[in-house]
């Protein structure tokens, strides 16, 4: 399937041909289409698969259509630096030709980076991508604007789990809008997952690749 039959904004086409992607993956083919209606959605996943285009393809399109200028628009927590670090820079890549702003918001950095992160979220960057410890850090230390968040994303979701994230994960969501679209990405679908799912997703659409 090519990426013309989504009916994505021109200027995300022209991210889309930039990076190199001619045809849609099979998580692409599966996820874009219900998070396009504005689904809830459980996917599990691999690494390898596209999964991260299968999100932020149509969460972007959504955000070109409408968005809050005053807030963050959409979260995706992630568990590593380095995944926070390599989905930004997928991020930056597909939207390049379109207005929308993100940064990636990790861990174990200098304190300018820390004064950056703060600016950028007070400005209304559209999308975040973060580590949960760093997210926490933010908003203990005062005002993130999430009053017009409309996305959620947990990815590798499991591995967030393992590495004891759960806490973190239920304190950032008691910051968000109850009224969002949530997604949620994961390798396995251990029991944890299950119930993770069941307190943050509303009707989800579960697809299995
Ligand atoms: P991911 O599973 O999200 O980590 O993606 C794996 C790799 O596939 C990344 O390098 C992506 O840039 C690339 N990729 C994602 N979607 C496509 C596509 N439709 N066509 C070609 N490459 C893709």
């Amino acid at each position: 399937m090519r990426f013309t039959e989504f009916n994505f904004h021109p200027s995300l086409l022209e991210g889309i041909e930039a990076s190199n992607y001619e045809t849609a993956t099979p998580v692409q083919e599966q996820v874009i289409p219900p998070i396009l209606d504005g689904k809830d959605i459980i996917a599990s996943a691999q690494t390898g698969t596209g999964k991260t285009a299968a999100f932020l393809l149509p969460l972007m399109n959504r955000l070109m259509e409408s968005r809050n200028d005053n807030s963050v628009s959409a979260m995706v927590l992630v568990p590593t630096r380095e995944l926070a670090i390599q989905i930004g820079k997928t991020l930056e890549g597909l939207s390049y030709f379109t207005d929308i702003s993100s940064i990636a918001v990790y861990g174990g950095n200098d304190g300018d980076n820390f004064v950056n992160e703060k600016k950028a979220m007070r400005n209304g960057v559209d999308i975040i991508v973060c580590t949960p410890g760093r997210m926490i850090a933010h908003l203990n230390m005062g005002y993130v604007p999430l009053q017009g968040l409309q996305f959620l994303v947990l990815d590798e979701a499991d591995r967030m789990l393992d590495m004891g994230f759960v806490d973190d994960i239920n304190k950032i969501i008691s910051f968000l809008p109850a009224t969002r679209q949530s997604l949620l990405f994961s390798a396995t679908m251990p029991h944890k997952i299950r119930q993770l799912a069941r307190n943050i997703l509303k009707d989800p659409v579960e697809i299995n690749i």
